[in-house]
C-alpha cells in the first residue's frame, strides 16, 4: 500500500506558479494567492496531502525555486 505524502511550507512560497504549471492535478493558487495542494485543508503554515501515486508530485517539487515542497514515502524523504 502506497504511503506517499506531499508537504509544502506555504509561508516560503513566492507564488511563481512553477508547481501549478508542472502539476496542475496537485496544485492551484489558493484564495490568498499562494500555491495550494488541491483538496487539502489549509490549517497552518504546512499543508499536507496523502497520495496513492507519486504522479507529477516529484516534478512539481523539483521546479520549486525556494524548495518549499517535499515528498515522502513513509518516513523516507524523496525530495
Ligand atoms: S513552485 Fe514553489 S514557490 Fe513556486 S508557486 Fe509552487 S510552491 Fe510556490
Amino acid at each position: 500500500m502506497a504511503n506517499y505524502r506531499v508537504e509544502m511550507d506555504r509561508v516560503m512560497c513566492i507564488s511563481c506558479g512553477n508547481c501549478i504549471e508542472t502539476c496542475p492535478k496537485l496544485w492551484e493558487f489558493g484564495d490568498d494567492g499562494i500555491s495550494s495542494l488541491i483538496g487539502s485543508p489549509i490549517t497552518g503554515d504546512i499543508q499536507t496531502k496523502k497520495l496513492q501515486k507519486l504522479g507529477c508530485s516529484i516534478d512539481g517539487a523539483k521546479k520549486c525555486p525556494v524548495m518549499c515542497i517535499h515528498v515522502y514515502d513513509g518516513d523516507n524523504e524523496l525530495i
